[in-house]
Protein backbone atom coordinates (compact mmCIF):
# COMPACT_ATOMS: atom_id res chain seq x y z
CA UNK A 1 0.00 0.00 0.00
CA UNK A 2 1.69 3.56 -0.89
CA UNK A 3 2.20 5.45 2.32
CA UNK A 4 0.52 9.24 2.88
CA UNK A 5 3.60 11.03 2.19
CA UNK A 6 5.87 8.32 -0.05
CA UNK A 7 8.60 10.36 -1.81
CA UNK A 8 7.10 14.05 -0.61
CA UNK A 9 10.20 16.26 0.84
CA UNK A 10 9.60 17.95 4.33
CA UNK A 11 12.13 20.45 5.31
CA UNK A 12 11.59 20.58 9.33
CA UNK A 13 13.24 23.44 11.54
CA UNK A 14 13.94 22.55 15.00
CA UNK A 15 13.91 19.23 13.50
CA UNK A 16 16.63 17.87 16.20
CA UNK A 17 14.28 17.80 18.85
CA UNK A 18 10.84 17.85 20.89
CA UNK A 19 8.19 18.35 18.34
CA UNK A 20 10.47 18.93 15.08
CA UNK A 21 11.86 15.07 15.78
CA UNK A 22 9.12 13.79 16.24
CA UNK A 23 7.30 14.87 13.36
CA UNK A 24 10.58 13.99 11.60
CA UNK A 25 9.74 10.57 12.11
CA UNK A 26 6.42 10.68 11.64
CA UNK A 27 6.87 11.54 8.11
CA UNK A 28 9.45 9.07 7.19
CA UNK A 29 7.38 6.36 8.48
CA UNK A 30 4.82 7.69 6.13
CA UNK A 31 7.16 7.88 3.13
CA UNK A 32 8.45 11.61 3.10
CA UNK A 33 12.12 12.26 2.76
CA UNK A 34 13.59 14.67 5.45
CA UNK A 35 15.79 17.39 5.93
CA UNK A 36 16.19 19.09 9.58
CA UNK A 37 17.72 22.60 10.56
CA UNK A 38 19.51 23.06 13.48
CA UNK A 39 22.38 24.92 15.39
CA UNK A 40 24.37 21.90 16.87
CA UNK A 41 25.97 19.66 14.55
CA UNK A 42 26.22 16.30 17.42
CA UNK A 43 22.33 16.94 18.16
CA UNK A 44 21.77 16.95 14.13
CA UNK A 45 23.54 13.47 13.72
CA UNK A 46 22.04 12.38 17.25
CA UNK A 47 18.29 12.72 15.78
CA UNK A 48 19.55 11.21 12.19
CA UNK A 49 20.22 8.05 14.14
CA UNK A 50 16.94 8.39 16.02
CA UNK A 51 14.34 8.58 12.89
CA UNK A 52 16.47 5.78 11.48
CA UNK A 53 16.47 3.35 14.43
CA UNK A 54 12.94 3.81 13.99
CA UNK A 55 12.75 4.10 10.23
CA UNK A 56 15.62 1.97 9.02
CA UNK A 57 14.78 3.28 5.42
CA UNK A 58 14.49 7.02 6.24
CA UNK A 59 16.25 9.59 3.89
CA UNK A 60 17.61 12.01 6.35
CA UNK A 61 19.46 15.16 5.22
CA UNK A 62 20.73 17.32 8.28
CA UNK A 63 22.03 21.01 8.10
CA UNK A 64 23.03 23.25 11.05
CA UNK A 65 21.62 26.26 10.21
CA UNK A 66 20.74 29.22 12.92
CA UNK A 67 16.74 30.39 11.93
CA UNK A 68 17.32 33.64 13.12
CA UNK A 69 19.72 34.70 10.50
CA UNK A 70 18.45 35.23 6.74
CA UNK A 71 21.71 34.04 5.56
CA UNK A 72 21.54 30.78 7.15
CA UNK A 73 18.15 30.50 6.23
CA UNK A 74 18.72 30.57 2.74
CA UNK A 75 21.65 28.44 2.95
CA UNK A 76 19.07 25.33 4.80
CA UNK A 77 16.76 26.35 1.65
CA UNK A 78 19.47 26.27 -0.89
CA UNK A 79 21.13 22.72 0.62
CA UNK A 80 17.84 21.05 0.82
CA UNK A 81 16.76 21.71 -2.76
CA UNK A 82 20.11 20.94 -3.82
CA UNK A 83 19.87 17.42 -1.98
CA UNK A 84 15.76 16.49 -2.72
CA UNK A 85 15.12 19.31 -6.24
CA UNK A 86 12.24 20.45 -4.55
CA UNK A 87 10.32 21.51 -0.51
CA UNK A 88 7.02 20.01 -0.66
CA UNK A 89 6.16 20.24 2.94
CA UNK A 90 7.80 23.05 5.45
CA UNK A 91 7.46 22.23 8.85
CA UNK A 92 8.78 26.28 10.23
CA UNK A 93 9.19 25.27 13.59
CA UNK A 94 12.28 25.75 15.53
CA UNK A 95 11.92 27.94 18.95
CA UNK A 96 12.61 29.53 22.16
CA UNK A 97 10.67 30.03 25.10
CA UNK A 98 12.78 33.12 26.69
CA UNK A 99 12.67 33.58 30.63
CA UNK A 100 9.71 33.75 32.83
CA UNK A 101 9.86 37.44 34.21
CA UNK A 102 7.80 40.41 34.04
CA UNK A 103 8.94 43.08 31.67
CA UNK A 104 10.38 45.12 34.15
CA UNK A 105 13.18 42.66 34.99
CA UNK A 106 13.31 41.17 31.81
CA UNK A 107 16.67 41.26 30.42
CA UNK A 108 15.84 42.95 26.91
CA UNK A 109 18.91 41.12 24.82
CA UNK A 110 16.73 37.96 25.48
CA UNK A 111 13.77 39.06 24.72
CA UNK A 112 15.14 40.29 21.59
CA UNK A 113 16.51 37.33 20.75
CA UNK A 114 12.87 35.38 21.71
CA UNK A 115 11.54 37.93 19.06
CA UNK A 116 14.60 36.81 16.36
CA UNK A 117 14.12 33.30 17.11
CA UNK A 118 10.48 32.55 17.38
CA UNK A 119 9.05 35.30 14.70
CA UNK A 120 12.32 36.46 12.57
CA UNK A 121 12.73 32.79 12.00
CA UNK A 122 9.52 31.97 10.71
CA UNK A 123 9.51 35.15 8.52
CA UNK A 124 12.93 34.24 7.08
CA UNK A 125 11.78 30.54 6.42
CA UNK A 126 8.43 32.14 4.46
CA UNK A 127 10.47 34.11 2.07
CA UNK A 128 12.68 31.60 1.22
CA UNK A 129 10.54 28.18 0.95
CA UNK A 130 7.53 30.41 -0.40
CA UNK A 131 9.87 31.50 -3.34
CA UNK A 132 10.91 27.86 -3.99
CA UNK A 133 7.19 26.53 -3.45
CA UNK A 134 6.30 29.50 -6.20
CA UNK A 135 8.40 28.11 -8.86
CA UNK A 136 6.78 24.28 -7.81
CA UNK A 137 3.27 25.67 -8.32
CA UNK A 138 2.44 23.78 -5.29
CA UNK A 139 3.64 23.38 -1.32
CA UNK A 140 2.22 23.34 1.83
CA UNK A 141 3.21 24.99 5.31
CA UNK A 142 2.82 24.36 8.87
CA UNK A 143 4.34 27.28 11.06
CA UNK A 144 4.42 26.36 14.61
CA UNK A 145 2.62 28.82 17.17
CA UNK A 146 1.32 28.55 20.68
CA UNK A 147 -1.59 28.50 22.80
CA UNK A 148 0.51 31.97 23.77
CA UNK A 149 -0.10 32.96 20.16
CA UNK A 150 -3.78 33.28 21.14
CA UNK A 151 -3.72 34.40 24.54
CA UNK A 152 -1.60 36.20 27.39
CA UNK A 153 0.66 33.84 29.54
CA UNK A 154 2.00 35.67 32.53
CA UNK A 155 5.39 36.67 32.70
CA UNK A 156 6.16 35.63 29.00
CA UNK A 157 5.65 38.88 27.11
CA UNK A 158 8.40 37.74 24.60
CA UNK A 159 7.37 34.45 23.95
CA UNK A 160 3.65 35.43 23.43
CA UNK A 161 4.67 38.22 21.33
CA UNK A 162 6.76 36.47 18.97
CA UNK A 163 3.87 33.67 19.24
CA UNK A 164 1.14 36.31 18.06
CA UNK A 165 3.57 37.11 15.28
CA UNK A 166 3.93 34.06 13.91
CA UNK A 167 -0.01 33.78 14.06
CA UNK A 168 -0.04 36.98 12.02
CA UNK A 169 1.80 36.57 9.58
CA UNK A 170 0.22 32.98 9.26
CA UNK A 171 -3.23 34.12 8.35
CA UNK A 172 -1.38 36.94 5.88
CA UNK A 173 0.52 34.10 4.22
CA UNK A 174 -2.38 31.86 3.89
CA UNK A 175 -4.42 34.58 2.50
CA UNK A 176 -1.52 35.77 -0.17
CA UNK A 177 -0.63 32.38 -1.58
CA UNK A 178 -3.86 30.13 -1.10
CA UNK A 179 -4.39 30.99 -5.19
CA UNK A 180 -0.63 30.01 -5.84
CA UNK A 181 -2.05 26.36 -4.52
CA UNK A 182 0.86 27.25 -1.52
CA UNK A 183 -1.82 26.12 2.45
CA UNK A 184 -0.30 27.96 5.34
CA UNK A 185 -1.66 26.73 8.61
CA UNK A 186 -0.09 27.39 12.12
CA UNK A 187 -0.50 25.03 15.35
CA UNK A 188 -0.84 26.01 18.37
CA UNK A 189 0.29 23.27 21.33
CA UNK A 190 -0.47 23.59 24.73
CA UNK A 191 1.92 22.15 26.88
CA UNK A 192 3.59 18.84 25.38
CA UNK A 193 6.52 16.90 26.91
CA UNK A 194 9.57 17.98 25.32
CA UNK A 195 13.05 19.15 26.37
CA UNK A 196 11.58 22.89 26.47
CA UNK A 197 8.62 21.86 28.47
CA UNK A 198 10.91 20.04 30.95
CA UNK A 199 12.77 23.12 31.51
CA UNK A 200 10.15 25.44 32.19
CA UNK A 201 8.82 23.02 34.83
CA UNK A 202 12.84 23.62 36.04
CA UNK A 203 11.92 27.40 36.00
CA UNK A 204 8.94 27.35 37.70
CA UNK A 205 9.76 25.09 40.74
CA UNK A 206 13.87 24.76 40.64
CA UNK A 207 13.70 22.22 43.70
CA UNK A 208 10.77 20.25 42.40
CA UNK A 209 9.82 20.32 38.76
CA UNK A 210 8.09 16.99 38.90
CA UNK A 211 5.62 18.59 41.02
CA UNK A 212 5.40 21.73 38.66
CA UNK A 213 4.67 19.55 36.28
CA UNK A 214 1.93 17.20 38.14
CA UNK A 215 0.02 20.46 38.82
CA UNK A 216 -0.07 22.07 35.54
CA UNK A 217 -1.21 18.31 34.27
CA UNK A 218 -3.99 18.75 37.61
CA UNK A 219 -5.44 21.46 35.62
CA UNK A 220 -5.79 20.05 32.29
CA UNK A 221 -8.97 18.29 30.88
CA UNK A 222 -7.74 14.83 30.29
CA UNK A 223 -4.82 15.09 33.44
CA UNK A 224 -2.10 15.02 31.33
CA UNK A 225 0.89 16.93 29.16
CA UNK A 226 0.64 15.42 25.53
CA UNK A 227 3.45 13.99 23.87
CA UNK A 228 5.11 14.99 20.98
CA UNK A 229 4.24 12.18 18.58
CA UNK A 230 0.46 13.89 18.78
CA UNK A 231 1.68 16.73 17.44
CA UNK A 232 3.41 15.16 14.98
CA UNK A 233 -0.08 13.43 13.93
CA UNK A 234 -1.80 16.83 13.20
CA UNK A 235 1.22 17.83 11.20
CA UNK A 236 0.82 15.11 9.05
CA UNK A 237 -2.91 15.42 8.63
CA UNK A 238 -1.71 19.07 7.86
CA UNK A 239 0.09 18.38 5.35
CA UNK A 240 -1.83 15.71 3.64
CA UNK A 241 -4.18 16.56 0.64
CA UNK A 242 -7.36 15.09 3.75
CA UNK A 243 -6.52 19.14 5.29
CA UNK A 244 -6.72 20.35 1.60
CA UNK A 245 -9.66 23.45 2.37
CA UNK A 246 -7.71 23.92 5.58
CA UNK A 247 -5.89 27.18 5.05
CA UNK A 248 -4.85 30.08 7.78
CA UNK A 249 -6.03 28.50 10.85
CA UNK A 250 -4.69 28.31 14.23
CA UNK A 251 -4.50 24.48 15.62
CA UNK A 252 -5.03 23.66 18.85
CA UNK A 253 -3.94 21.33 20.30
CA UNK A 254 -3.48 21.60 24.26
CA UNK A 255 -6.10 18.63 25.46
CA UNK A 256 -8.93 21.53 25.96
CA UNK A 257 -6.87 23.14 28.60
CA UNK A 258 -7.57 26.75 27.05
CA UNK A 259 -11.29 26.32 27.08
CA UNK A 260 -11.35 26.60 30.62
CA UNK A 261 -10.28 29.40 33.01
P1 LIG B 1 12.69 21.81 21.92
O1 LIG B 1 13.54 22.69 22.75
O2 LIG B 1 12.69 20.36 22.16
O3 LIG B 1 13.00 22.06 20.38
C1 LIG B 1 13.29 23.33 19.87
C2 LIG B 1 14.08 23.15 18.62
O4 LIG B 1 14.35 24.43 18.03
C3 LIG B 1 15.44 22.49 18.88
O5 LIG B 1 15.64 21.52 17.88
C4 LIG B 1 16.43 23.61 18.71
O6 LIG B 1 17.67 23.17 18.20
C5 LIG B 1 15.72 24.47 17.67
N1 LIG B 1 16.21 25.85 17.70
C6 LIG B 1 16.08 26.76 18.70
N2 LIG B 1 16.67 27.91 18.33
C7 LIG B 1 17.16 27.72 17.07
C8 LIG B 1 17.88 28.54 16.16
N3 LIG B 1 18.21 29.80 16.45
N4 LIG B 1 18.23 28.00 14.97
C9 LIG B 1 17.92 26.73 14.66
N5 LIG B 1 17.24 25.91 15.48
C10 LIG B 1 16.88 26.40 16.67
O7 LIG B 1 11.23 22.39 22.08
P2 LIG B 1 9.84 21.99 21.40
O8 LIG B 1 8.87 21.97 22.49
O9 LIG B 1 9.95 20.86 20.47
O10 LIG B 1 9.58 23.33 20.56
C11 LIG B 1 9.35 23.34 19.17
C12 LIG B 1 8.45 24.52 18.84
O11 LIG B 1 7.18 24.29 19.45
C13 LIG B 1 8.92 25.86 19.36
O12 LIG B 1 8.66 26.86 18.40
C14 LIG B 1 8.07 26.08 20.60
O13 LIG B 1 7.91 27.44 20.90
C15 LIG B 1 6.78 25.45 20.13
N6 LIG B 1 5.84 25.09 21.20
C16 LIG B 1 6.15 24.07 22.07
C17 LIG B 1 5.23 23.74 23.04
C18 LIG B 1 5.47 22.63 24.00
O14 LIG B 1 4.66 22.47 24.93
N7 LIG B 1 6.49 21.83 23.86
C19 LIG B 1 4.03 24.45 23.15
C20 LIG B 1 3.76 25.47 22.26
C21 LIG B 1 4.68 25.77 21.27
Amino acid sequence: MTKIHEGKIALITGGNSGLGLATATTLAKEGAKIAIVGRKEDSLQKAKENIISNVPKAEVLIIKADVSSEKDTKKYVDATVKEYSRIDYFFNNAGIEGLQEPITKYDMDVYRSVIDINLMGVVYGLKYVIEVMEKQAKGTIVNTSSVGGLRGVVNQSAYVASKHGVAGITKNMASEYADKNIRVNAICPGAIKTPMVEQAFKMMNPENPEQAEREFAANNPTKRLGVPEEVADVVSFLFSEKSRYIVGQMIVIDGGQSNQY
